[in-house]
Formats: C-alpha cells, sequence, structure tokens
C-alpha cells in the first residue's frame, strides 16, 4: 500500500511515520519548504517523544518520504490524507476549513486511478460530503471515495496513541473504500483494536463529541475544585471518590488552569457554532467554553493575590509555558492569558520551559525567558508552575527559598502536597486543596 500524507504537522508527520512503520510506504506533504527540508536532512520539526528514532529507521527503510510535490506524491498513492489544520475562523470560531478544501482541490488534480480521500483533519459534520463535492467539481471524471478518519492521539504520547489506540473510527460508505482502510490499519486489526465503521457523517460528529465531552469533564472537575477550595474539601480526593465509579471513570479528573492546547478550545467552539447552524444548540458546551476562558484569566488573578494584591514592580519566575507537558505546542496555552495579564498588571515576568520557548517568544512580549528553571527565581517574589514538567516535579526548595524574595509559590497543576509545602516553610496556592494546612 502506497498513501500520501497532506500536512506534514503533529498529526501528518506522527500519523504518516507511525503508517510506515506499519509497512505502508508513506510520502509526507507539506508547502512549508522549509519544514521538508529540514525532515529531509533528518531533523525533527516538533518535539515529541520517539518521534525522531521512528522518522529516522523508516525514513532508512526507504518507507517514509518527504516532498513538497503534492501531485508527484498523490499520483502514486491509493489513499490520500488530509492532514491540514482546521484552526478557530477568526471572528466566529467556526473551523477554518480553507486548508482542507484547498488540498481537496490539489488532490483533484493530481489523483490518478482509483483513490480513496481520507479527511483526518478535525473537521465538521458535513466537511466530508463538501470535499468529496470539491473534487467532483474540480474533476469531473476523477474516480474516489471520501473517508472520514479522525485522529485521538495527544500530544507527548502521540505515537503510542497512534500504535495503541483505544479504537479506531472509519467513515467511509463504499466497500472499496473500506477494503482500503482494512488494508491500511491491518495491524492494528491484529492487535484486536476495535474499528468503528460508520457513515461520514457520524464519524466527523464522534470527534466532536469525543473532545466536547472530555473538555466537559475537565471544566467540570476545576469547577469542583474552586468549590473544594472553600468548603475545605480536597479536589483530589473527590476525584478518586468519583472516579472509582466505573460509569464516571478516573481519567480526566484532575484539575488545573483550564483546558488549552492545539484541540480542546477551537473544537469546543467549533461545535457549538455547528449546533448553532442546525438550530439544536449545545448549552453545555456553551457554557464550558465560557467557563473555561474566564478561569484562564482568574488564574492570573490568584498569582497577583499571592503577590499581596498587586503585582506591579514585582517579580514573578514562570516554570512550564506550554499547554502541557512532552510537548512544545503553545497554541491556546493558558501561559497566554496568564502571562500576559501579569505584565499588563506591571509584574516583571521570568520564565523558563524545556521545549516551548522558542514559540513562546513569538507570541509573548516583556518576559525575559530564562536558561533554566532555577534562572527565573533571583529576588522573585512568587513562583508559579504552569506546566506539570517532569523536571517541576522534585525542585530544590532549599535553593528556591535562598534565591526568591520570600517563598510563596503558586501551583496550577497540583504537582505538590500542601502538607509538604507548609512544612517546608511555603506560602503555597494551588486548585482545589485545603490551605493553610
Ligand atoms: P499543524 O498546524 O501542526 O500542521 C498542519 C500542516 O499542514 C502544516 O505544516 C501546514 O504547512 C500544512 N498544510 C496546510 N495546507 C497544506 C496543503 N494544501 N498542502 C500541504 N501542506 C499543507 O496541525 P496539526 O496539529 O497537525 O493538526 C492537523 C489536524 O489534526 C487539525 O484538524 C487538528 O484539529 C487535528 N488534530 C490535531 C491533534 C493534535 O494533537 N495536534 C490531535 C488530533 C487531531
Amino acid at each position: 500500500m502506497r498513501i500520501a500524507m497532506i500536512g506534514t504537522g503533529y498529526v501528518g508527520l506522527v500519523s504518516g511515520a507511525c503508517f510506515s512503520e506499519f509497512g505502508v510506504t508513506v510520502t509526507c506533504v507539506d508547502k512549508d519548504e522549509s519544514k521538508i527540508e529540514r525532515l529531509k536532512r533528518g531533523e525533527i520539526p516538533i518535539f515529541e517523544p520517539g518521534l525522531d528514532k521512528l522518522v529516522a529507521s523508516n525514513a532508512a527503510a526507504g518507507r517514509l518520504h518527504f516532498t513538497t510535490d503534492l501531485t508527484e506524491a498523490v499520483k502514486e498513492a491509493d489513499a490520500v490524507f488530509i492532514a491540514v489544520g482546521t484552526p478557530s475562523r477568526r471572528g466566529d470560531g467556526h473551523a477554518d476549513l480553507s486548508y482542507v478544501f484547498g488540498a481537496a482541490e490539489e488532490i483533484a488534480r493530481a489523483m490518478d486511478g482509483y483513490t480513496v480521500v481520507v479527511t483526518k483533519s478535525t473537521v465538521p459534520v458535513g466537511t466530508g460530503r463538501e470535499v468529496e463535492r470539491v473534487i467532483r467539481e474540480t474533476r469531473a471524471d476523477a474516480d474516489f471515495d471520501v473517508v472520514s478518519n479522525p485522529e485521538f492521539l495527544r500530544e507527548g504520547s502521540a505515537i503510542n496513541d497512534f500504535m495503541r489506540p483505544d479504537r479506531v473510527v472509519i467513515g467511509a460508505e463504499t466497500e472499496r473504500a473500506r477494503e482500503v482502510m482494512r488494508q491500511l490499519y491491518r495491524v492494528l486489526y491484529l492487535i484486536e483494536t476495535p474499528i468503528l465503521f460508520t457513515n461520514l457523517e457520524t464519524s466527523e460528529m464522534i470527534k466532536y463529541a469525543a473532545n466536547t465531552f472530555l473538555a466537559t469533564k475537565i471544566t467540570f472537575i476545576n469547577e469542583i475544585a474552586d468549590l473544594c477550595e472553600r468548603a475545605g474539601a480536597d479536589v483530589h480526593d473527590v476525584a478518586k471518590g468519583i472516579g472509582l465509579d466505573g460509569r464516571i471513570g478516573r481519567k480526566f479528573l484532575h484539575p488545573g488552569p483550564g483546558y488549552g492546547g492545539s484541540c480542546f478550545p477551537k473544537d469546543t467552539l467549533a461545535l457549538v457554532r455547528t449546533a448553532r447552524d442546525f438550530g439544536a444548540p449545545l448549552r453545555i458546551v456553551e457554557t464550558v467554553v465560557d467557563i473555561n476562558d474566564k478561569r484562564k484569566e482568574a488564574m492570573a488573578e490568584r498569582i497577583v493575590a499571592a503577590a499581596g494584591g498587586d503585582v506591579k514592580g514585582k517579580t514573578i519566575a514562570i516554570l512550564g509555558l506550554a499547554f502541557k507537558p512532552n510537548t512544545d505546542d503553545m497554541r491556546d496555552a493558558p501561559s497566554l492569558a496568564i502571562v500576559p495579564a501579569l505584565v499588563a498588571a506591571g509584574a516583571k515576568v521570568r520564565a523558563f520551559d524545556p521545549e516551548s520557548m522558542n514559540e513562546a517568544r513569538k507570541m509573548m512580549d516583556g518576559v525575559e525567558f530564562c536558561d533554566t528553571a532555577y534562572d527565573t527565581m533571583p529576588g522573585a517574589d512568587v513562583l508559579a508552575i504552569l506546566t506539570e514538567w517532569n523536571e517541576f516535579r522534585s525542585l530544590n526548595f532549599q535553593r528556591i527559598k535562598e534565591l526568591m524574595k520570600a517563598p510563596v509559590m503558586v501551583d496550577l497543576r497540583n504537582v505538590y502536597e500542601p502538607e509538604m509545602m507548609a512544612k517546608a516553610g511555603f506560602t503555597y496556592t494551588s486548585i482545589g486543596r485545603p490551605w493553610p494546612y
């Protein structure tokens, strides 16, 4: 089998590399020439654990190729995956489908013989039909099927998520297309991965329903955490107590500064818009979006409160900028709301992130970026943990106390225990746990 992967970002590059590991011959295509040049040189343009080795071994085996030439790649392919971005459209929050439709047109012109065109990008319900129409209008004689195959991988554990998924969802409406997809995912059949075949609309809807459900679960526990703080309860014990109920489940019940990243914020918003367009508003999701936006602002206020109510002229040390650990992705990271709010309030912000500072530099003004976690701390009034990178889990408290003006920590990821921090002599703010201890 031979496939072309259009778009070589977090999803396209990981999916392409994993399919090549499954034995498929893959050509990854991107418009971004510098990205393709780097990949050809063996450099990985994003930070994703394990991806360098996977790309190197499959490229060396001759199964994984990189090009900017979409036509060549598509001509030879049995299936063409569209894995381009679907960001929020400026102004209205709908998914911007211009990259998807642009790719569909280019694919239509390049197709040679029967081709399965697969949307791997997250696209609103109805998009597959539109892709079908775009291809038909561009090439009346094209022999093709459109399939929806949404991706559920998470940045930071993307390879494992792709290789051992909870399920694979395939919206395909002809037996011919289903057979091509079965061949591509043959390795996952062997390990008995549940593979769900649906129509196009159902498959597209599953992806949004999954992401908005998860965003809702996070938002629920965040609100419970706020209530726990006022009521003297511990949100971690509450999460465990409810999560042990099999109907609820233990995952995604960790409180924090609000969900962020390249998917949940844009996908929740896009589903809200889609639902309104269909005249079936999703009021729960609308509320989730609203709560989450306000939460990020409230997190900056927590840091200001820890600084005594005013940060003007004060130094705030920030650990972690990426939206979660093990990625350099800064898209919609909570830090993008929190840090500018602190700068606007007059704080001097010194920040460190192990992987995302190159990206962060382009997105934040007035911040001093430091080389190590401890470099952020000299003379700092407050130390705030925004992302739970492993290296922030075992900081040397004595060293922190010697460096900071006063030992004040705001832990927005609940990396530490309040009791431990009290014993270490810190004034400590976390999420949803009683303090003072
Ligand atoms: P990304 O921005 O990292 O990558 C998209 C790539 O597509 C870019 O490199 C861009 O240059 C390229 N591109 C755009 N138009 C092109 C064209 N016509 N021809 C060739 N290349 C083109 O995006 P991403 O994070 O990989 O997300 C891709 C899709 O997958 C989105 O719909 C997203 O919602 C979905 N998704 C993302 C994740 C995630 O964790 N990032 C997880 C699941 C699903």
